[in-house]
């Protein structure tokens, strides 16, 4: 009966002593989370299933690619944030401008984090086409024409050796622009020829298409085309202006 008490009493405390260390843990999260925020980026749950973007882009693409080489980037940005933001904060967006004064770690995985979560929320499953309004209007006053635009940001997608990204991005005298970044670079970045805000990204590197399109990237960037969600870039474009 005392042996049972006693074996109760110690596993009782072994509880509480396990929780309290669970608690002392849960608040130096909290605490780091407030005061550093950059520590605890996540990836944003997708929106659609990995099937879904099918037939252009398949779902074991799509899941590798996000539970795989996504998640690796933003992980890798947490550790980056972790070692070169202590007690400092900053945004994703300020990180991106100053990048030239982080580590290559910081700028392939911040830019990786960034780029994708962007990339999930320019497609969607079902093919959408940009109606009459603000962004169609500023396209076809800068490309001439929809068809046009299409050419040109193919292009840009095709000419970027390696990997990269191709984006339809803001200029800061508010102009659209088409142009490519090499790596997980982007034009928030200081570093990048091209400046401005992203509205819309197409990412190039080959783990975004190969197992489908293997050296085939023209057909990728010509069927990925049926995928944008022009609702999502419009809005961004009317933001970002
Ligand atoms: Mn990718």
């Amino acid at each position: 009966m005392k042996n049972n008490q006693g074996r109760r009493n110690f596993i009782s405390n072994t509880l509480k002593a396990g929780l309290l260390v669970s608690a002392t843990g849960f608040d130096k999260t909290n605490v780091l989370t407030n005061v550093e925020q950059p520590l605890n980026f996540k990836q944003t749950p997708l929106q659609y299933s990995f099937n879904a973007l099918e037939p252009h882009i398949d779902a074991l693409t799509m899941e590798i690619h996000y539970t795989k080489h996504a998640a690796a980037y933003t992980k890798n940005l947490n550790d980056a944030a972790a070692a070169e933001l202590t007690g400092k904060t900053a945004t994703l967006e300020e990180i991106m401008n100053n990048i030239s004064s982080y580590s290559t770690k910081m700028r392939n995985n911040g830019g990786g984090h960034y780029n994708h979560e962007l990339f999930w929320k320019c497609m969607q499953p079902n093919a959408s086409s940009l109606h009459n309004g603000q962004l169609n209007d500023a396209i076809q006053s800068t490309f001439n024409s929809f068809e046009n635009f299409k050419s040109k940001l193919s292009e840009a997608a095709m000419t970027r050796f390696g990997s990269g990204w191709a984006w339809l991005y803001m200029d800061n005298k508010k102009g659209l622009q088409i142009g490519s970044t090499p790596n997980q670079d982007n034009p928030l970045m200081d570093v990048s020829p091209i400046k401005g805000t992203p509205l819309l990204g197409l990412d190039i590197w080959e783990h975004a298409y190969y197992l489908k399109y293997q050296n085939r990237r023209a057909e990728y960037v010509s069927n990925w085309f049926n995928l944008v969600n022009w609702k999502f870039v419009e809005e961004r474009f009317v933001q970002a202006k």
